[in-house]
């Protein structure tokens, strides 16, 4: 079973799910890899940030997968921003991959303060202009950082890859991609797992629909067209999370899914990180 796939700005083709491997230690990431797509993923992300980049390509490669069935994804870290760093970034990250094109390149972080992102933009253009990147796109960006971007380029990011659970819906972000032709891709989907969980609401939800919370989360985000890559390394869950294309959300559990969004942000603020 493998998941549908939404178009891309420029007309390039991307699973709706796929597996993240954030925290995964790079000498478990060729098994916990191999694993996810034994279950049916096709959509890897990790990133240089992660230091797994070599695992995940021994799994890639041992899949024995045709390359055009993969779709992978990596970031560009915060210390290689800038032109000539990021493109000594990017050929490093494909060397560590073992791969000679990525599908999908995203600048990890905006960093603000250093102000360096327009162009660190530059360099993917380049990159996805010599078709070593299928598609390039942005992460953590703010509307401010978003319509900066546009102001010195005219390629729009493929995608934002944002911190996105029940609890903060982004639906700011989320109307201004739709307007900019910008796809949504959720991180830390399940709220890493901690209290989203166990919440009742959820829980409730999920005892009517006979499946588990995290089923219910992860369909929450497909429902709202969300690209959403949730991670574990534990291989039950790893199949439960890739398991939900067989039942839909109520209008009543989403009105229920929606009031919890309280703003909670698990993660850095990219407005001050960096
Ligand atoms: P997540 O929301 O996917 O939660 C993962 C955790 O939830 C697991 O470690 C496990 O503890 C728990 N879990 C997973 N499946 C479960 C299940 N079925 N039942 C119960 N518990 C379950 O968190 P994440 O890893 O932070 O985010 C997913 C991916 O997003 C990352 O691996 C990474 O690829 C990406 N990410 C990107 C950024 C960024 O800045 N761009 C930041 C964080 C994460």
């Amino acid at each position: 079973k493998i998941p549908p796939a939404i178009t891309l700005n420029n007309g390039v083709r991307m699973p709706q799910l796929g597996f993240g491997v954030w925290q995964v230690p790079d000498d478990e990431a060729a098994s916990v890899v191999a694993t996810a797509l034994e279950a049916g993923y096709r959509s890897i992300d990790t990133a240089s940030l992660y230091a797994n980049e070599e695992g995940t390509g021994r799994a890639l490669a041992a899949s024995g997968l045709p390359r055009e069935e993969l779709f992978v994804t990596t970031k560009l870290g915060n210390p290689d921003q800038g032109y000539d760093p990021a493109l000594r970034a990017f050929d490093r990250s494909l060397a560590k991959l073992g791969l000679d094109y990525v599908d999908l390149y995203l600048i990890h972080w905006p960093q603000p303060r250093r102000d360096a992102y327009t162009e660190t933009w530059r360099a993917l253009e380049r990159i996805a202009a010599d078709g070593r990147a299928r598609a390039i796109g942005v992460s953590n960006f703010q509307p401010a950082h978003l319509r900066r971007l546009a102001e010195g380029s005219d390629v729009v990011p493929a995608v934002n890859q944002i911190e996105l659970h029940p609890q903060l819906a982004q639906q700011e972000l989320r109307s201004l991609h739709a307007q900019l032709g910008i796809a949504t891709e959720a991180w830390s989907p399940l709220g890493q797992g901690k209290g989203l969980l166990d919440n009742p609401v959820i829980v409730g939800i999920a005892a009517r629909h006979e499946r588990t919370a995290a089923q219910v989360v992860l369909r929450w985000h497909l429902h709202l067209g969300n690209v959403v890559i949730p991670k574990s390394v534990t291989p039950s869950r790893i199949r439960e999370n890739i398991d939900v294309f067989d039942f839909e959300l109520s209008p009543a559990d989403l009105a229920e899914l929606a009031a919890l969004d309280d703003g909670t942000r698990l993660g850095p603020d990219p407005d001050t990180l960096g």
